[in-house]
């Protein structure tokens, strides 16, 4: 059925966070753009779920940059957002169990450096270091000297034994590739802003912001369309001319615009959405096939009819936001569909308005790679027993006070969100993929700018809300100054 043909100024194309955000940033400019959305709902990883008395949020559980004075709360002060969140900060937001071993960060990181140095004493002056290291830790200063390093061999010459090297790299599991592959600059960021920018959560789950958002959007004279998957994004010469749009009942859509932002995962963009692309594209397409992808992740979502603890050799002072088990000594290692490490995130014991007093909602997830497609058809509802019955050898009565389940297997990630392969994070954290070596906002169509965790500054929903924020900046500098777009992120060699 066709078709409807419209005009705007700026079309922005995926509602996650990094979608979100450049729309935001646009209308406070007087912008009115369009942003069009497959799902029924919006926020992409970035949403929420609720079923029967319980709410989870489905993937973003730890927010980081969201202090008064850091990057991601000051954005959300400009769009006056900020001050009607409710802000809430575990008071253990990490713990890990290795073995009999156990440690964990309250909001004080020197309590964690008490906990290390005391099992390892010989160590206490090179902890010292390392973790005034990574509090005064600066990107701009350090970016030349470690642009290459991965975080294995830059640990190391702080700390020298090798399990305390362990308990430190467990930190970045959420990653989900070894230390030996992971960007040494980028787990210091991540280090500094866990250790000491403090974490927070949203009271009341994910959909709190996602909803502020979009009522700013749309209050401004922004457009938001549900239910419309983009399916052609239409190219000629160097400038996207339209896309198309199609909605539930099969009705197609094709809106032109001057500006086009997207938060899609660009190979797939480029390589699905563009039909009989110019040469530079091909060109583009292929350097995306070269980069890597991050890892993906198999989560379940459990509603618990009452609440349950850690046993009591693995409880904590509270229950933490998020508890890693590492269940292997390789589950550093690239994952594999072997479970080697779990978190457990109690949910609701750190925003006790995700369900009724006395219940609970805990998620637990691990991370796996995708393996394939039919792979997850078969094996989804055995890994989520598994998974459960694992977790249930930490927290007494699990399995029999379950009442309700939802399990995401990577399949089903990449369904909800069209990440490739149920990325979790856009591409991996490599010193060659992370910051300003991320792939440039600016793309080969002079018109088409990149949005979200596939671009820079990179993921987790602070960066990609500074991605829909610098977007959006490129656009506004263009139209007000005349002079074309110029990444405002220097491509760096
Ligand atoms: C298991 C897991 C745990 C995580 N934990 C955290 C955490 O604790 N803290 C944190 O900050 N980050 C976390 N992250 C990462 C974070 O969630 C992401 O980096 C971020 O949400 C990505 O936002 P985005 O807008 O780039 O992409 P997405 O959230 O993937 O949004 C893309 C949007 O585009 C839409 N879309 C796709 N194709 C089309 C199409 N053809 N037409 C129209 N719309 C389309 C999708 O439906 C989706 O809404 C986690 C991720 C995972 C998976």
């Amino acid at each position: 059925m066709e078709n409807t043909r419209k005009h705007y100024d700026v079309v922005i194309l995926g509602g996650g966070m990094g979608g979100l955000s450049c729309a935001s940033f646009l209308v406070q400019k007087g912008f009115k753009p369009l942003l069009l959305e497959k799902e029924r709902f919006l926020g992409g990883y970035g949403s929420a779920i609720t079923r029967e008395d319980y709410t989870w949020n489905v993937a973003v559980y730890a927010i980081r940059g969201l202090g008064e004075k850091e990057p991601f709360g000051k954005l959300l002060q400009r769009l006056s957002i900020y001050d009607k969140l409710d802000i809430g900060h575990p008071e253990i937001s990490f713990a890990g169990i290795f073995g009999k071993e156990k440690f964990y960060l309250p909001q004080n990181p020197a309590v964690l450096k008490e906990q290390l140095a005391s099992k390892f004493p010989e160590e206490t002056r090179q902890l010292e270091t390392f973790f005034q290291t990574v509090e005064s830790f600066n990107i701009l200063t350090k970016y030349n000297e470690l642009k290459q390093e991965n975080f294995k061999v830059y640990l190391s010459q702080f700390l020298q034994n090798e399990l305390l090297q362990f308990y430190i790299n467990s930190f970045l599991l959420p990653m989900g590739r070894p230390p030996e592959k992971t960007s040494a600059i980028f787990a210091m960021i991540y280090l500094k802003a866990i250790f000491f920018g403090g974490i927070s959560m949203i009271r009341g789950g994910m959909k709190k912001m996602v909803d502020l958002l979009a009522e700013h959007i749309q209050n401004k004279g922004g457009e938001i369309l549900l239910g419309h998957q983009v399916t052609e994004i239409l190219t000629q010469e160097d400038r996207v001319q339209a896309v198309r749009a199609v909605n539930q009942r099969g009705e197609y859509l094709t809106v032109e615009a001057d500006y086009f932002v997207s938060s899609l995962d660009p190979t797939r963009a480029f390589a699905e959405l563009m039909p009989n692309p110019s040469a530079p594209v091909a060109e583009y397409l292929a350097h995306l096939r070269r980069l890597t992808p991050s890892t993906s992740a198999f989560i379940i979502l459990l509603g618990l009819k009452k609440e349950v603890s850690l046993s009591p050799e693995f409880s904590f002072p509270t229950k933490p936001l998020q508890v890693g088990v590492i269940l292997r000594e390789d589950a550093l290692d690239e994952p594999s569909c072997e479970i080697k490490k779990i978190y457990f995130i109690f949910c609701s014991a750190n925003d006790p308005s995700l369900c009724p007093q006395g219940k609970e909602c805990l998620a637990l997830v691990t991370n796996v790679p995708f393996v394939s497609a039919s792979f997850w058809e078969q094996n989804k509802e055995a890994f989520a027993e598994k998974l459960i019955q694992i977790a249930g050898q930490y927290l007494a009565e699990l399995k029999e006070n379950i009442a309700c389940q939802i399990a995401f297997s990577p399949l089903d990630l990449y369904q909800r969100t069209g990440n490739s392969q149920g990325a979790i994070i856009g591409w991996d954290v490599t010193p060659e993929q992370v910051l300003k070596r991320r792939l440039s906002q600016d793309t080969p169509l002079k018109n088409l700018l990149l949005a979200g965790h596939w671009t820079q500054p990179g993921p987790d929903i602070s960066l990609v809300s500074i991605s829909g924020y610098q977007a959006a900046n490129m656009i506004i500098s263009e139209k007000s100054s005349g002079v074309a777009i110029l990444p405002k992120v220097l491509r760096l060699p």
